[in-house]
């Protein structure tokens, strides 16, 4: 096969599923390649949700007011519990003789596209699959992340519906 390093952006929804599915056809029967799977999380807020952490926060401190290992806590926090419940819900997709070749990443950036476009470039990936739509809005073909990392990607992006 053509692609030995494939980037899946996930974002638990079915047309991501479908992604990861298209994703572990590519690789059958090629041990070698790889499919990573990246999951964005974009702003403290996000994360702060997932902590609990978000309740010490006043609107007048706000996050910029947090020192840079306090953020860096609270990210290592939420990529682990992210990371796990991921790794668990991929796991009921992916075939037990394709689970050496897929590894799950939680990535934080500024928006889900600069984080998928920036993943894939630390990687390496020579192609991108990804679903139409995502959790968002269910109206029109393609979601914002699709069409921002189809038309800024320099590499292959396959979209799947
Ligand atoms: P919008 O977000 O523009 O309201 P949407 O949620 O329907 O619309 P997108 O967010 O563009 O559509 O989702 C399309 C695909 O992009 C998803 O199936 C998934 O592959 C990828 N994606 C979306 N958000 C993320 C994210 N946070 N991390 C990784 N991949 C993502
Ligand atoms: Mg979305």
């Amino acid at each position: 096969m053509v692609y030995k390093n494939i980037l899946v952006a996930y974002d638990k929804s079915e047309p991501a599923n479908h992604a990861l599915e298209a994703a572990l056809e590519l690789v059958e029967g090629d041990p070698e390649a790889k499919v990573n799977v990246v999951s964005v999380l974009t702003s403290m807020e996000e994360a702060y949700s997932f902590t609990g952490f978000g309740s010490g926060l006043s609107s007048e401190t706000g996050s910029a007011a947090l020192d840079y290992e306090t953020i860096a806590a609270i990210e290592d926090t939420v990529a682990t519990r992210q990371k796990d419940e991921l790794t668990k819900k991929i796991g009921t997709i992916v075939p037990a003789d394709q689970k050496d070749q897929v590894t799950v990443d939680i990535e934080f950036a500024p928006s889900p596209a600069a984080g998928v476009l920036s993943y894939a470039e630390k990687k390496g990936s020579d192609i991108i699959v990804m679903g139409n739509r995502g959790l968002g809005a269910l109206r029109g073909l393609l979601g914002s992340v699709s069409f921002t990392v189809l038309r800024s990607a320099p590499i292959p992006v396959l979209i799947v519906k």
